[in-house]
């Protein structure tokens, strides 16, 4: 019997069989997890009822998450098929293109900033909040999905690393609020994968080359080995662990200097 058996899992950033998202519901599912899907709009629908499919789900349900109706009606769309749930997975992340192009400032503007913020870090907690009904007292676990951007300089990652720096925050302050009705909340962050949003990312190409160059493992990660971490981030193995962000990243991240 698996690790997450019993359980019921909100998977949300499916775009493709390479999403960290993917991974993750692997992991879950492997686990003996019953899962649901969220989709952001029509154009992905078809993909995401694909996948759940491959994980034998059939619930899918639109969420736009930067609009506030489609976070309410998530939940009473969820409600009509579970009467409660036991893990939220956040794998959301979006900043408009032409910030992660160039330096810092060559393309941050208000709207960049905003946009990076709203949808990168504000969704947890707008999900955390409409979730709270349904996952209070059933010692659950809401997981996020961060990079090292957000606290180290990274060339090219720009306002995504401030908006990360936010989520990390959004990460400890969930965890504070939420704890007291048994629900935890963490982060990973993983190194550079592959995925639609990291191409993205202007320089992506050559972080991913120093990665594998230069952390101890001298490869990157994959989707396999941050949804394996996922997985026990919100089983009951790691009931003792909260406000956490843990590093799937083949060891780059404690590194002090690299190339030397
Ligand atoms: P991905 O492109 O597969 O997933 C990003 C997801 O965000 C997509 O499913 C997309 O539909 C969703 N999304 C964007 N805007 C949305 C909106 N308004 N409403 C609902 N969903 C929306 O890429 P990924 O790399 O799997 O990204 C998942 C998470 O992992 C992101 O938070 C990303 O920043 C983080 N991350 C990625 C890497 C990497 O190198 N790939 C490293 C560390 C952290």
């Amino acid at each position: 019997m698996g690790f997450l058996h019993g359980k019921r899992a909100l998977i949300t950033g499916i775009a493709s069989q390479r999403s960290i998202a993917w991974g993750i519901a692997n992991a879950m599912h492997r686990e003996g997890a019953q899962l649901a899907f969220t989709y952001p709009n029509d154009r992905m629908k078809d993909r995401v009822d694909e996948a759940a499919n491959t994980f034998g789900s059939n619930i899918t349900l639109p969420c736009d998450v930067a609009d506030d109706a489609q976070i309410e009606n998530l939940f009473v769309a969820l409600a009509k098929h579970w009467d409660g749930f036991d893990v939220l997975v956040h794998s959301i992340g979006f900043a408009p293109r032409e910030a992660l192009q160039g330096e810092f400032l060559d393309n941050l503007t208000r709207e960049n900033f905003t946009v990076a913020h709203d949808i990168s870090s504000y969704s947890l907690a707008a999900l955390a909040k409409a979730a709270r009904p349904m996952m209070a007292n059933r010692n659950g676990a809401i997981l996020t999905l961060t990079y090292l951007g957000a606290e180290r300089a990274l060339s090219g990652y720009n306002v995504m690393g401030l908006a990360k720096a936010s989520l990390e925050a959004n990460v400890r302050y969930l965890a504070f609020n939420l704890g007291p009705e048994t629900t935890r909340v963490n982060a990973i962050s993983a190194g550079p994968i592959k995925t639609l949003a990291a191409a993205g990312i202007a320089n992506f190409r050559k972080m991913l080359e120093h990665v594998e160059e230069h952390a101890p493992l001298r490869r990157s990660v994959t989707i396999e080995e941050v949804g394996n971490v996922g997985a026990f981030l919100c089983s009951d193995l790691s009931s003792g662990i909260t406000g956490e962000v843990i590093y799937v990243d083949a060891g780059y991240s404690m590194l002090g200097m690299t190339g030397v």
